[in-house]
């Protein structure tokens, strides 16, 4: 079967299925590594994004208890002006937008004062809900609880102490959780795109922020990564929920209050990009697959053409056609200098040689029967008339006898030496075999072809032989198309006229 492809073919196919299988490969571990590392980007960006987020509100949660320390250090020498403890309490609140409402109590939890005004029936109620937590003699940070309108609040409070370190009340303010204020804005507002989101724990593991305000204030502890920050943990981690919600969390407690963040985002929505990016590095490789394919064809052609030329070469040699000039190659590589040196060097002298063997005689040198009757036929071809001189050597045998065969091979040897030196260029010497010769004289008529036998006779008489002694020849003529319209008959009626020239006495020559 692959004997019909061509080389050509076989290597770019070879080459097409090598870059295919490659790009496949590249594909399979591109998508893995680019998985992974979406993965982990995610997971670093996560667990930076809700650290950040954790440390900004302790620093708020921090900076708001500093408020409250400096003006408990104003208000300790003033507990019983209610005015100057009013108009503090104003001023704070005006200044600072953090807190909601404030208030003074003394070290028996009786409220002093209230910033909105006492009176106010929310206010009042919340209040009361803080009467135990106005006992608290250290810095406190209340848990989230609910108002009678049920919004989310937190109790920051900080004891008040006089110039002798005695205990003298309380100073206290809350912070709306759902309300614009430093706090909203760092832990409330958070973009929510494509599943990804933002939520906070407190230190017993409720809601206090989740973008479905109705799920506020559930308990979430069951939760992985809220479980990690009950425990004082953070760091990222995969989480599958037994829903099936694959998500990719990054969680941080904050130190101050023990709430956690948690900011999270659905792996399918990450992973997302994974088959763009494969998309583009397949684009990205077309034009280098084009450029390979294009190198290859080009790489092809340089191994192929040379190999064609040699075989052309090869086919015009084996018809004999020597003369074929040798093709020019270019070495592109070692075995085509290989075969091209085999080709060129020793093929073409042993096809020379057994073509030179196949067309002529071995002891003489001249054409043989089968290569004259060829240039014969070409001549009838294309229309050349030509004479045909056949001549045999008178008594032959006995030279045989008398001097040996080898003798009689010189003598052989001798007058094809004396034939070749006597015709015209485009004449043609044979040997038909035994001690037969014929002589093509082509464009040449009878008179001519008896004129030349004549004088080759004569000089044959007059030339002595390897034996010391002259031979000679008797000769039979015939022309074409003159004696005979076929080769064959041509070749019949020189006989004939050779046979006339023996019978005659020999040493003649007979049209
Ligand atoms: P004729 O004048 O009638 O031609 O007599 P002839 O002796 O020349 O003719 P014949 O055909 O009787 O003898 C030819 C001889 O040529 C016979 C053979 O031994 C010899 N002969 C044929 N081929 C060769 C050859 O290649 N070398 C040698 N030395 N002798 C050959
Ligand atoms: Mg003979
Ligand atoms: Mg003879």
């Amino acid at each position: 079967m692959f004997h019909r492809l061509s080389l050509r073919f076989v290597i770019i196919s070879f080459v097409t299925i090598v870059m295919v299988c490659m790009t496949l490969i590249h594909m399979i571990v591109g998508y893995q590594v680019t998985r992974k590392s979406i993965i982990q980007n995610t997971l670093h960006m996560n667990e930076a994004y809700a650290a950040k987020l954790a440390l900004v509100t302790d620093s708020l949660l921090r900076s708001s208890q500093h408020t409250l320390l400096i003006t408990a250090r104003q208000l300790a020498e003033h507990m019983d002006d209610k005015f100057f403890l009013d108009s503090e309490l104003k001023n704070l609140i005006r200044m600072n937008n953090t807190f909601h409402s404030l208030l003074v109590a003394d070290t028996n939890g009786r409220i002093l004062r209230t910033v909105p005004y006492a009176g106010m029936k929310g206010e009042q109620s919340l209040a009361k809900e803080m009467n135990s937590v106005l006992q608290e003699e250290e810095p406190y940070i209340s848990q989230p609880f609910q108002s009678i309108q049920g919004k989310m609040f937190i109790f920051i409070s900080i004891p008040i102490t006089d110039l002798n370190g005695k205990r003298v009340g309380v100073v206290g303010g809350t912070i709306n959780l759902q309300e614009p204020n430093f706090l909203y804005q760092v832990l409330g507002q958070h973009f929510y795109k494509d599943g990804s989101f933002v939520y906070v724990v407190d230190n017993q593991g409720h809601l206090i922020y989740h973008p479905k305000v109705e799920i506020l204030g559930e308990d979430v502890s069951s939760n992985t990564a809220v479980k990690k920050i009950l425990k004082g943990e953070s760091g990222s981690q995969r989480v599958i929920h037994n829903g099936g919600i694959d998500v990719l969390t990054g969680y941080a407690t904050v130190p101050v209050n023990g709430w956690g963040v948690i900011s999270q985002t659905p792996t399918e929505i990450a992973l997302k990009p994974t088959w763009t990016l494969l998309k583009e590095m397949i684009l990205t490789q077309l034009p280098f697959f084009v450029c390979l394919l294009l190198l290859s064809w080009w790489i092809s052609n340089q191994i192929y053409r040379p190999l064609r030329r040699l075989s052309v070469y090869a086919s015009h040699l084996l018809n004999g056609n020597s003369a074929t000039r040798i093709p020019e190659v270019p070495y592109f590589y070692k075995e085509l200098k290989e075969l091209h040196d085999i080709m060129t060097h020793h093929l073409r002298r042993r096809v020379d040689h057994l073509i030179y063997e196949a067309q002529t005689d071995q002891l003489t040198g001249l054409i043989n029967r089968r290569t004259m009757h060829k240039q014969m036929e070409l001549w009838v071809e294309q229309g050349i008339s030509f004479s045909l001189v056949l001549l045999d050597i008178d008594f032959f045998k006995k030279i045989n006898d008398t001097y040996g065969h080898q003798m009689g091979d010189h003598v052989l040897q001798f007058l094809a030496h004396l034939m070749k030196e006597e015709v015209r260029a485009g004449d043609l010497c044979c040997r038909l075999g035994g001690e037969e010769f014929i002589i093509l004289l082509p464009k040449t008529d009878l008179v001519g072809a008896r004129n030349f036998a004549e004088r080759l006779r004569d000089r044959l008489e007059n030339s002595p032989s390897p034996t010391g002694v002259p031979i000679t020849v008797s000769i039979g003529l015939a022309a074409y198309p003159q004696s005979a319209a076929s080769i064959d008959l041509l070749l019949v009626a020189a006989d004939e006229a050779l046979y006339r020239a023996k019978n005659q006495g020999r040493n003649q020559t007979v049209m």
